[in-house]
């Protein structure tokens, strides 16, 4: 086999210990962002000077160059909603092609692009999500600076989990440009799960249901050995508050039009009815009712609205919610009343009506004593002190799916297994196959299947330069790492030599949940089925290599047998090849067993050979000796 040895992993150091200054944990919401940071395991979010909690990601470009974030960028909605930007992070990472799906749903104008990423123009600037998105953190780490009193340079920040690789490094680019070391970037439904505690609770499967202003997340997570793991995510990029507040304003809009008052708004007068629309909606949270007014032209109209009229008006949303929850629920095989807890997430989810409804669907309470809106930034936060600290409150991010190489025979052989804890590194020795290999081809794959092209393949490289040496006995150091971000190195090293070849790949990209959960499915159905394959591809491997082996022997010493000794070897060979190419292992091996039987007084012979070819090679030295002694004397 060409597997030899096996080393203890190695596990990298904790990346960021040591320094100096403070790590802060980012809820970058589509909405709001928030900012916060712990203290021996107790997070606490900074607020601004008024005393807010959120910050909302909204940025104001002025003419003159003036950027706004949070607060007074969404006042300038009413006066100067065009130099606006809101909703930002729904483009992170999002490609030109993108454009028209998007164009429609999105509040601001899109700027043609060369290609690549997308750019808005706004107040006469072309700029990138990135950009954008790197104002907002720019104005979080001012907010944590002021109030901390220290430089802020290190963050954890939280992304969906659905979030693909592009988005995730747009992130973390935006995180660059402001100033921003990421120590890691965190799924917000882990942040929740994190901020209760519940990595040191019962083992088991929790839910998150996550409602914000323009987005509806719903993740199933398993908590193993206080380790989490997202098994499943749904949710709809186009649900969430806002949707409440529309269908407030186009209740405020109808009123009017039956009172007879101005008709069809302009854009901006639309931007304050939906102000005030989401003000009610936010009153009836607390109150059983109110009434707002709405000027429009001069026009006054005052609009009563209880939660009995509220909820009507949201039903269909809420009832959505619950849909795709019981989809995704569903898809997993996992009853929902059979979870440990569910927990809730985003300012909506402070709607009574949303609370009960999640807590009908589940049949039981959620957790819901944190602020929905901070319980994202709060789990950062723990996090971000952990990985500076090394507390124990270290969330282990875990490998989803094993990783491995490609050996003889198409067989894997898997370095990391799945839900190993990262960061991590592990190496194991390889060797070559033939005498004189020179090179070796890698090829890393992903998957729980014995065999590779039942596994997804990640990557492949060749390893040159080994110097020519016997089957067996060069030996090449294979390291597999992964960061603390899931990013995977590969390395190949040849001892002797020193000759290194790497590859840096990132195993999730392109990797949907379903898919992974559809490749873990059929690794569990196909277990048996596989290892069997598995041992037969092997002992064909064997097979092959003794066939080799005698291939070459036979070569060099045929005269060592006489034809009927010959004839039997080659019928032996002839068995072996005929097993080969069936199904049978047992047979295959037993046909093995057999021709190093009928080649053992083979491989005697080639044996005594050798050694009576070293022995005679001295005694002709000797001869030479003798004659040469022998000319001597005769000359003198
Ligand atoms: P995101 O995750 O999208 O950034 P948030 O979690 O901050 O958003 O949620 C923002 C949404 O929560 C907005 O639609 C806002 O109106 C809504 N919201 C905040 N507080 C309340 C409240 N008290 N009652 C009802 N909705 C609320
Ligand atoms: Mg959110």
């Amino acid at each position: 086999m060409t597997l030899l040895q096996l080393h203890e992993p190695g596990e990298t150091p904790l990346p960021h210990e040591g320094e100096q200054t403070a790590a802060i944990g980012i809820d970058l919401g589509t909405t709001n962002t928030v900012v916060a940071i712990a203290d021996q395991g107790k997070p606490e979010v900074i607020r601004g000077e008024k005393g807010g909690a959120l910050i909302p990601s909204v940025v104001a470009y002025a003419p003159g160059g003036r950027v706004e974030v949070g607060e007074t960028a969404r006042r300038r909605l009413l006066d100067a909603p065009e130099t606006v930007v809101s909703s930002i992070k729904r483009l992170m990472g999002r490609g030109a092609r993108d454009l028209k799906e998007l164009s429609g749903s999105l509040p601001y104008d899109l700027a043609p692009d060369d290609g690549g990423m997308v750019r808005l123009t706004v107040s006469g600037k072309r700029l990138s999500p990135v950009e954008i998105s790197a104002d907002i953190l720019r104005a979080a780490k001012a907010r944590a600076e002021a109030s901390l009193g220290r430089a802020v340079e290190r963050a954890v920040i939280t992304v969906p989990a659905y979030f693909d690789d592009a988005a995730r490094t747009a992130t973390r680019d935006a995180a660059r440009l402001a100033g921003l070391d990421v120590l890691r970037l965190v799924n917000e439904p882990t942040a929740a799960a994190l901020a209760y505690g519940l990595d040191k609770g019962v083992e088991g499967l929790y839910a998150v249901y996550d409602l914000g202003g323009g987005t509806f997340d719903i993740s199933l997570l398993r908590l193993e050995k206080g380790v989490f793991q997202v098994l499943a995510t749904g949710g709809d990029a186009a649900l969430g508050g806002d949707d409440f507040d529309h269908a407030i304003a186009e209740r405020f809009l109808e009123q009017r039009r039956a009172a007879g008052k101005l008709a069809a708004p302009a854009s901006a007068d639309a931007k304050m009815i939906l102000m005030t629309a989401r003000l009610a909606k936010e009153c009836l949270t607390e109150k059983s009712d109110g009434t707002w007014s709405v000027e429009l032209g001069g026009a006054v109209s005052r609009h009563a609205l209880d939660v009995a009229a509220l909820e009507k008006l949201i039903q269909p949303f809420v009832a959505r919610t619950i849909a795709i929850s019981a989809g995704v629920f569903d898809d997993a095989a996992v009853d929902p009343k059979s979870i440990q807890g569910v927990v809730l997430v985003g300012g909506s989810t402070r709607v009574p009506a949303v609370r009960r409804a999640v807590e009908q669907f589940f049949g039981m309470k959620p957790l819901s004593n944190i602020n929905p809106d901070e319980v994202v930034a709060l789990g950062a936060a723990l996090q971000a002190e952990a990985l500076t600290r090394g507390s124990d409150n270290l969330l282990l991010d875990v490998t989803p799916l094993s990783l491995g190489i490609e050996t003889m025979g198409g067989i894997v052989e898997k370095v990391i297994e799945r839900n190993t804890p990262i960061p991590v590194a592990k190496a194991q020795e390889f060797t070559t196959y033939q005498d004189g290999q020179a090179a070796m081809a890698i090829h890393v794959v992903q998957g729980e299947r014995e065999t590779v092209d039942q596994c997804r393949s990640l990557a492949r490289f060749e390893l040159r330069g080994i110097p020519p040496m016997v089957a067996g006995a060069a030996r090449v150091r294979v390291t597999f790492t992964v960061d603390a971000d899931g990013l995977l190195t590969v390395a190949a090293r040849e001892g002797s030599t020193g000759v290194e070849q790497r590859v840096e790949v990132k195993p999730s990209y392109g990797l949907a949940e379903d898919e992974m959960a559809r490749m873990l499915r059929e690794s569990i159905e196909h277990g048996r089925a596989d290892m069997e394959r598995r041992l037969l591809i092997e002992a064909r491997v064997e097979a092959k290599r003794s066939l080799l082996a005698l291939d070459a022997a036979l070569k060099k010493d045929r005269l060592l047998l006489d034809a009927a000794e010959y004839a039997a070897i080659e019928a032996e060979i002839g068995r072996v090849n005929a097993a080969m190419s069936g199904e049978d292992r047992d047979a295959i091996n037993g046909a093995v067993q057999a021709l190093e039987r009928a080649v053992t007084p083979f491989a005697q012979r080639r044996m005594d050979k050798a050694f009576a070819e070293a022995l005679s090679g001295r005694s002709l030295d000797s001869v030479a000796e003798r004659m040469e002694a022998g000319a001597k004397k005769k000359a003198s």
